[in-house]
């Protein structure tokens, strides 16, 4: 008997079913319930109930399915959650599941794991974060019909959720467009879209989201980086960050859904760092200076070049930078 995943098993889902487990560990559910004494026995605290299955109770600072749960008052958004020790990408498995049926992954599904060992950022960049620190998450998305060049709606609803939910833990957090949130000039939390498409109609879509919480990498490169604790001025629990970010996530989106670009682009503006500031913009092609002047409806920038001539700046394919440092 494998004791390590058995133990991957229970921390994945907030109950999980004897029947389940065997199938999983390819033992009779004897074996299961074996296994499950002697974790017990080895400390592991194990509640099983009747119908439900099993349940392991959660340590610490622990973002595991039933932690969240605890603090969550969504309608769909966490719908179903699933948590990983350790995982290449929260995006991949998110979007692994978005290739299952809608009754399996619905729409509001939620991947988090602790640890990433191939997180990404745009523009095949990395994301970096340690063990225990951050709210490294998914969120599966299955719009009723979206256009894809419409989906850039997503990741501005998801900068307004993860700033919403940072203020109300008391953190001055503001959003960088198109899609980091900052606070005091460094970085809280950077964010990733991935969809599958046809032509016409966006199939699923998938938006991670990296928050630094409990502390933020150290590396020489990332000394724009920042963590919500600080910013907050105490210890939050991380599972309720993340119930307070689902929260947020599920008026904006429904919002959006409901009423378009115009009813969220006003809400996204009045919390932009970005907006008539000096910024630079480097893209794939050239690199130019100039004022952030204002959004366009569908999300992208205006800036004005030095020269005068407004020029519009898309997401995706741009970092935006300021022009005395991160922000
Ligand atoms: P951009 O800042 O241009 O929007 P991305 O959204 O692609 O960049 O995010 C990737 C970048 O974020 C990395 O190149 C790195 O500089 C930075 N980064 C990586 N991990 C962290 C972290 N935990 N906290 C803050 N910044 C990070």
């Amino acid at each position: 008997m494998d004791q390590q995943k058995l133990i991957a098993l229970l921390m994945q889902r907030e109950s999980v079913s004897g029947e389940w487990l065997s199938e999983q560990l390819g033992v009779t559910r004897a074996g299961v319930w074996k296994a499950v004494g002697a974790l017990r026995q080895a400390g592991w605290q194990i509640e099983s109930a009747h119908r439900k299955g099993y349940h392991l109770t959660p340590p610490g600072d622990a973002v595991w399915p039933s932690r969240i749960r605890a603090y969550l008052r969504t309608d769909w958004a966490g719908r179903r959650i699933d948590y990983y020790d350790r995982v290449g990408s929260t995006n991949r498995v998110a979007h692994d599941l978005g290739a299952l049926d809608a009754e399996t992954a619905p729409h509001g599904t939620l991947v988090v794991a602790d640890e990433q060992t191939a997180g990404r950022g745009r523009l095949n960049r990395t994301w970096q974060a340690r063990p225990g620190d951050a709210a490294l998450m998914s969120l599966l998305l299955r719009p009723a019909s979206l256009a894809p060049e419409e989906a850039t709606g997503i990741v501005l609803v998801t900068a307004l959720a993860v700033c919403g939910a940072c203020r109300a833990f008391g953190a001055e957090a503001l959003i960088k467009w198109p899609n980091d949130i900052v606070c005091d000039g460094k970085k809280l939390c950077g964010m990733l879209l991935d969809m599958q498409a046809d032509m016409d109609l966006v199939r699923f879509a998938v938006v991670g989201v990296g928050l630094n919480i409990a502390g933020c990498p150290h590396a020489d490169d990332l000394r724009h980086a920042a963590c919500l604790n600080d910013a907050a001025g105490r210890r939050l629990a991380r599972a309720e960050v993340i119930a307070r970010f689902l929260e947020e996530f599920e008026k904006d989106y429904d919002l959006w859904a409901a009423r378009g670009m115009e009813a969220i682009m006003p809400l996204y503006a009045a919390q932009s760092v970005t907006l008539g500031r000096r910024v630079r913009v480097a893209g794939l092609r050239e690199t130019f200076e100039g004022e952030a002047l204002r959004l366009t409806q569908d999300g992208s920038l205006v800036v004005r070049r030095d020269g005068g001539e407004e020029t519009v700046v898309r997401a995706g394919d741009v970092s935006v930078r300021g022009v005395m440092g991160y922000v």
